[in-house]
C-alpha cells in the first residue's frame, strides 16, 4: 500500500476515525494543523478556540502514545501557512507521500477545499465518510426523498429502530415514542441543582491559554476561570457524573431556566460529541443502560437519547441536503441588524442578559435559551438571519456549521421558509416567565401588555404576527394566534403596533433598551 497522509482537522479527534481505518504507524503520516484561516473565519469565542487547541494538542499525544507519527504545527510557528490547503502542501514537501486520505469535513466550506487537493496536489485524495455518524448522506436522502415535510419525529423513529435503543420488540419501550410533554416543567432553585466537573487547565491548556489571548484579544467571550474537559478521559468524566447526577431530572426540566444556573440538569457535552471525544452512540447505549438499570425514568432516557439519535442527526442530514446556500436563506426577508448588546450582554431585558452573560462567560448556553430567549428575540426582531447565524457560529464551543445552520437558520429563525419547523418558535413573554424566573428581576413587567415598562416580547410578538400575516394566517398552528389577535380591540392593536415600534427605533438608535 502507498505512503499516506492523513489530515485530522480539529473536530475530528477520535482515536477510531474513519480516516485511521487500514491505517500503519509505520509507513503513515497523521497531520494536525493550528491555522488562523480556521480559528478567524469568523470571530470564534476565546474559550472555543482555547477548547479546540488543548483537545487537539492532547489528542496529538494520545495518537502518538498509541504508536502514530503525528506531525503537529502549532499556531505560532513562524512557517505556518495560515490554512488546511497551504499546510498540506508544506506537509506534502516534508513527507513526500502518495496519497491523502481524510475523513469527510463537517461543512460545506472545508469540504470544497478537499475537492482541489488532487488537482492542486496531483495525488489521490481518498475522502472517507464520517462513520461517528449514525446516518450517512444517502440515507438520509433516501428517507426524505418523496416526503412532503421532513420531520424530525418520523426520522428520529427510524432512528430508534436502526439502533434498537428503548425498543420493546418492535415497539418503543413504554408504548410511545416521545415523552415531550413530560419534559415541560419549571425548575424551583434549590441546592440538588448538579454542576458540571470543572477541569484545571494543565500545563499544555495554559500555554493554549496564554496563546489565545495573544492572538484573539479581539474575539468575543471570556478565558478566566476555563475549565473544560481537553481529554477524552477527562470528557468521559463528564459523561458519568451527567449519567449518574443530572439524567434523572434531565426529562423533567429540559425546558426550564433559572437565573445565574447556566447548566441546570443538561450534559453539557455537546463540544466533546462534536469535536469527537466522545461517541454519541455509546453514550445514549449508557443512557438506556441507566434506564433499564432503574435509575432514570423513561422520559429523561428518551427525551436525551431523541436529541442525539433524533434532532442531532436530523440537522446534519438536513445541513447537507439542503446545500451551501442554505445559511444565507431569509425566507422572511428580515435585515435588521443584531443590537450591539448581542456581544457585551448589556441590556435591561434581563432574560437576555442572563442568556447572553453566559453565553459570553462559558460559551454556553442551553437549548431553551439559544430557540426561546436570544432566538425567538432576534426572529421578533426582524434580525438578518445570516447575521443570526455567524453569532451562534461564534459564540458557542459546540458551533459547527452542519449543526448551528439548521438550528439557527432553520428551527430558530424560519428563514428556510418551513424545510426543519413547521411554524416558526415566536413566543411572547409569557412563555418565558411560565419555564424561567427571569421576568422577577427585570426592568419591564411581563404581565403589562401596553404602556410604560410593558415586555417587550409581548409587544413585539404582535408585531411580528401582523407583519407576516400573509405568510403565516393559513399554516394551521398559527390560526388560534390570528384569531385572537383579530379580536383585540382596534385601538389595543394599533397601541401594541406603534409601541412595537418605538421600541425598534429606540433599540436601532442604540438607545439602552
Ligand atoms: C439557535 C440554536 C443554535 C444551536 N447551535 C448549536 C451548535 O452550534 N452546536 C450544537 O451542538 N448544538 C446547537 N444547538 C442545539 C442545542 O442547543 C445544543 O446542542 C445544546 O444546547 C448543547 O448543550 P448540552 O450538551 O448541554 O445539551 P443537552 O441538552 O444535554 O442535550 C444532549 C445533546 O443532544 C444534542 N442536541 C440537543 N439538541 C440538539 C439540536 N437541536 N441539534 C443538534 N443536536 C442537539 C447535543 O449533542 C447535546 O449535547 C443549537 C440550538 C439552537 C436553538
Ligand atoms: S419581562 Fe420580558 S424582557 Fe423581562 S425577563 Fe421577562 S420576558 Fe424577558
Amino acid at each position: 500500500m502507498k505512503r499516506a497522509l492523513i489530515p485530522i482537522l480539529g473536530d475530528q479527534l477520535s482515536l477510531d476515525l474513519s480516516a485511521l481505518e487500514g491505517a500503519d504507524p509505520a509507513r503513515d503520516v497523521l497531520l494536525m494543523m493550528e491555522v488562523a484561516e480556521e480559528a478567524g473565519y469568523v470571530r470564534h469565542h476565546r474559550r472555543k478556540i482555547a477548547y479546540l487547541f488543548s483537545a487537539m494538542r492532547h489528542h496529538a499525544a494520545a495518537l502518538r502514545e498509541a504508536g502514530w507519527r503525528v506531525d503537529y504545527v502549532t499556531l505560532d510557528d513562524p512557517a505556518n501557512a495560515g490554512s488546511f490547503t497551504g499546510e498540506v502542501a508544506r506537509a506534502i514537501d516534508r513527507h513526500r507521500p502518495e496519497r491523502i486520505v481524510v475523513t469527510e469535513a463537517g461543512e460545506w466550506r472545508v469540504a470544497a477545499m478537499f475537492d482541489q487537493w488532487e488537482t492542486l496536489f496531483g495525488l489521490p485524495v481518498e475522502v472517507r465518510a464520517d462513520a461517528r455518524f449514525l446516518c450517512g448522506h444517502a440515507e438520509f436522502d433516501a428517507w426524505a426523498a418523496g416526503r412532503k415535510a421532513l420531520r424530525m419525529e418520523y426520522f428520529y423513529r427510524e432512528m430508534r429502530r436502526k439502533t434498537g435503543l428503548l425498543m420493546a420488540g418492535g415497539e418503543p419501550e413504554g408504548g410511545q415514542w416521545n415523552y415531550d410533554q413530560e419534559n415541560r416543567k419549571p425548575a424551583e432553585r434549590d441546592l440538588t441543582v448538579p454542576r458540571p466537573l470543572s477541569f484545571a487547565p494543565d500545563a499544555i491548556t495554559q500555554e493554549v491559554l496564554a496563546l489565545v489571548e495573544r492572538h484573539f484579544g479581539n474575539h468575543p467571550g471570556r478565558l478566566e476561570k476555563f475549565d473544560f474537559a481537553v481529554t477524552r478521559e477527562d470528557a468521559l468524566r463528564q459523561q458519568a457524573y451527567f449519567l449518574r447526577h443530572a439524567l434523572p431530572r434531565f426529562g423533567d426540566y429540559q425546558d426550564a431556566m433559572l437565573t445565574d444556573e447556566p447548566f441546570l440538569w443538561h450534559s453539557i457535552l455537546s463540544p466533546y460529541l462534536n469535536a469527537g471525544l466522545l461517541d454519541p452512540l455509546a453514550l445514549c447505549r449508557a443512557v438506556e443502560a441507566e434506564y433499564r438499570a432503574g435509575r432514570v425514568p423513561l422520559n429523561s432516557a428518551e427525551g436525551f437519547i431523541r436529541q442525539i439519535i433524533g434532532w442531532r442527526e436530523y440537522v446534519r442530514g438536513i445541513y447537507w441536503r439542503e446545500g451551501p446556500d442554505y445559511p444565507r436563506r431569509n425566507f422572511l426577508e428580515a435585515t435588521r441588524p443584531l443590537p450591539g448588546w448581542y456581544w457585551t450582554g448589556e441590556t435591561d431585558l434581563h432574560c437576555l442578559a442572563q442568556a447572553i452573560g453566559q453565553t459570553l462567560d462559558n460559551a454556553y448556553a442551553h437549548h431553551i435559551q439559544r430557540l426561546m430567549i436570544t432566538g425567538n428575540f432576534a426572529l421578533l426582531i426582524g434580525a438578518d438571519p445570516y447575521q443570526v447565524h455567524l453569532w451562534y457560529l461564534e459564540v458557542y464551543a459546540d458551533a459547527y456549521e452542519w449543526v448551528e445552520a439548521p438550528n439557527t437558520v432553520g428551527m430558530s429563525q424560519f428563514a428556510d421558509g418551513g424545510v426543519i419547523a413547521s411554524k416558526p418558535y415566536a413566543s411572547s413573554g409569557n412563555y418565558i416567565h411560565k419555564m424561567s424566573d427571569y421576568c422577577g428581576a427585570c426592568h419591564y413587567s411581563v404581565t403589562r401588555k401596553t404602556g410604560q415598562g410593558a415586555c417587550p416580547f409581548n409587544l413585539l410578538y404582535w408585531h411580528f404576527l401582523d407583519r407576516h400575516r400573509d405568510r403565516f394566517e393559513n399554516n394551521p398552528r398559527m390560526a388560534q394566534m390570528y384569531r385572537t389577535w383579530d379580536r383585540m380591540d382596534a385601538d389595543k392593536r394599533r397601541t401594541v403596533l406603534s409601541e412595537a415600534e418605538d421600541f425598534l427605533t429606540r433599540m436601532s438608535k442604540g438607545d439602552t433598551v
